[in-house]
């Protein structure tokens, strides 16, 4: 079956030259994300979307989509789309799981070693011509890693994932999530589930791997960061609508914990005027995650999958909901 296809952002040749087999296909160029009124008016003759993680599908915008059977997401998080709605206008949602994990979770680590050896912070130091003495005792101190307490909330897939890479750095691991996972999985990644209360108090380090639901919604905030040792950093590969980000900014400021690395931020992308910009204790990836060559290609390859399954009416291999 053919049919018009909109894709919010340009994929790999690859991947549009297999869109362009079957359907009739248009690209968004332009300004990132698409503005609302020109995703709206594209939205009203499609049969499918792809889109990214920065683009708001809501019910207003769905509603639009006459013809739409299928919204194929090139990321594994979908909050930013309305999939309640979607399944009762029966229409599919397919994204793309697995394929970063690895990926992500080495995101994480990266975050995690950056920031504990102030490895940004430094390259800042020599290309400003601030590097005027070396090996002071105290000059660009970091923190050690090995023996020290991370504690991943979120131990799905990439949290996971990063707790084989703590593990391998010699790290104590707390856990936490809705549910315990099974005592194999505990024994295998030497992980401890604790309350969420014991994680943040705990740890030294905390690394967030939690979609961004209703639940988790702003779940790092002030009153967090005020229970967190003072000598505690804070990693978030996941959403960044999990942290209040202008109690961050205060948290980190005022020394409430030493650091954080974000690889995702409340709303993307952000400018040199966002508070993060001007604190030197927080390493800043501009939603990376998931972008090494390979993760790329294979999510490509899966959001074309997802599409062409929906809209004949089939289940994506990685469906949201039904
Ligand atoms: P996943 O396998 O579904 O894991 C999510 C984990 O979060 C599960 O262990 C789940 O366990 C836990 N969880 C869910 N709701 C929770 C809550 N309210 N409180 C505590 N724990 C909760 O997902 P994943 O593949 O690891 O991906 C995680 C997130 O990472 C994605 O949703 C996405 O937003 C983000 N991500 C970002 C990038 C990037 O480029 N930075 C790339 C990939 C993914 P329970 O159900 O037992 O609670």
């Amino acid at each position: 079956m053919g049919g018009k296809i909109f894709l919010t952002r340009t994929l790999h040749d690859f991947a549009l030259k297999e869109l362009r087999k079957k359907y009739q296909i248009e690209i968004h160029s332009g300004k990132i994300p698409i503005p609302k009124t020109k995703l709206r008016s594209k939205i009203k003759d499609v049969d499918g979307l792809i889109c990214f993680p920065y683009d708001n599908i809501d019910e207003e915008l769905i509603k639009e989509g006459k013809n739409l059977r299928v919204i194929s997401t090139y990321s594994v998080g979908f909050d930013h789309i309305d999939t309640e709605f979607a399944k009762k206008k029966k229409i599919r949602v397919g994204y793309t799981p697995e394929v970063l994990t690895d990926a992500t979770a080495d995101m994480a680590l990266a975050l995690l070693l950056d920031i504990s050896r102030r490895m940004t912070e430094g390259d800042r130091v020599i290309r400003n011509g601030k590097w005027k003495e070396v090996y002071g005792a105290f000059d660009y101190v970091g923190a050690d890693l090995q023996g020290k307490t991370i504690g991943i909330l979120g131990l799905g897939r990439i949290g996971s994932t990063f707790a084989k890479r703590a593990k391998a750095l010699e790290m104590k691991i707390l856990y936490h999530s809705r549910k315990p996972v099974s005592k194999s999985k505990e024994k295998t990644l030497n992980a401890k589930y604790v309350s969420f209360e014991k994680l943040i108090t705990q740890s030294d380090f905390v690394s967030i791997h939690v979609p961004h639901t209703k639940e988790t919604d702003r779940l790092f905030g002030m009153d967090v960061f005020r229970k967190m040792k003072k000598s505690a950093f804070l990693i978030n590969t996941s959403r960044g609508k999990v942290i209040d980000e202008r109690d961050l900014a205060k948290a980190l400021k005022k020394k409430v914990i030493a650091g954080a690395g974000l690889d995702v931020f409340e709303k993307e992308p952000i400018d040199e005027n966002h508070p993060f910009v001007k604190l030197q204790n927080i390493v800043l990836a501009p939603h990376i995650g998931s972008s090494t060559k390979e993760t790329r290609m294979k999510m490509a390859e899966i959001t074309v999958k997802n599409l062409n399954l929906g809209i004949n009416g089939k289940r994506p291999i990685y469906s949201v909901g039904y």
